[in-house]
């Protein structure tokens, strides 16, 4: 199925709206179920926007004891691209305010779904990968938190013996 956008399109209908329904596994992401997301997308003047969520499951490796585990997604994305090159003197993709970007489409008519998907997906993943709290790996989590330099107050408190 086809998950591109054509701009063009959006405006030519009237509400300049149109509404996706995602239901598939994304190439180069390990999808223990199929990716699902709901949708909007709107033409805003100069800008499309797209939003909606998103809810999936994937598999992935255990960054403590390195097995496999399924991870639930479920998150927001709401993305804005910008139809016409506006921001010539900036990057590709611009940080409007924080935390949303503005991807510029650089004249080009289509909204690829499938790609901003597969991004906001990569992008929502865990920066650290636990398989959950009884990892047969914490150990080697509960050492990397003792050198924590943050932690080093604690090794310099010393409880002083009250003289009597
Ligand atoms: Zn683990």
């Amino acid at each position: 199925m086809d998950y591109k956008i054509s701009v063009q399109e959006l405006e030519n209908t009237p509400t300049k709206t149109a509404n996706i329904n995602f239901e598939e596994k994304i190439d180069g992401i390990n999808c223990a179920e199929p990716i699902t997301a709901d949708l909007e997308v709107t033409s805003l003047g100069d800008f499309v926007e797209v939003k909606g969520r998103v809810k999936g499951k994937v598999k992935l490796e255990c960054d403590l004891c390195l097995k496999e585990f399924d991870y639930d997604l479920d998150f927001d994305i709401d993305e804005m691209f910008a139809k016409n090159s506006l921001m010539e003197n900036y990057s590709q993709e611009t940080e409007i305010k924080e935390g949303q970007f503005v991807e510029d489409l650089q004249g080009n008519d289509e909204i690829d779904i499938y790609d901003l998907l597969y991004q906001s997906v990569i992008l929502n993943l865990p920066n650290k990968k636990v398989c959950g709290i009884n990892c047969n790996g914490d150990k080697f989590q509960k050492e990397e938190n003792l050198t924590d330099p943050r932690m080093d107050v604690f090794k310099n408190i010393q409880i002083q013996p009250k003289d009597k």
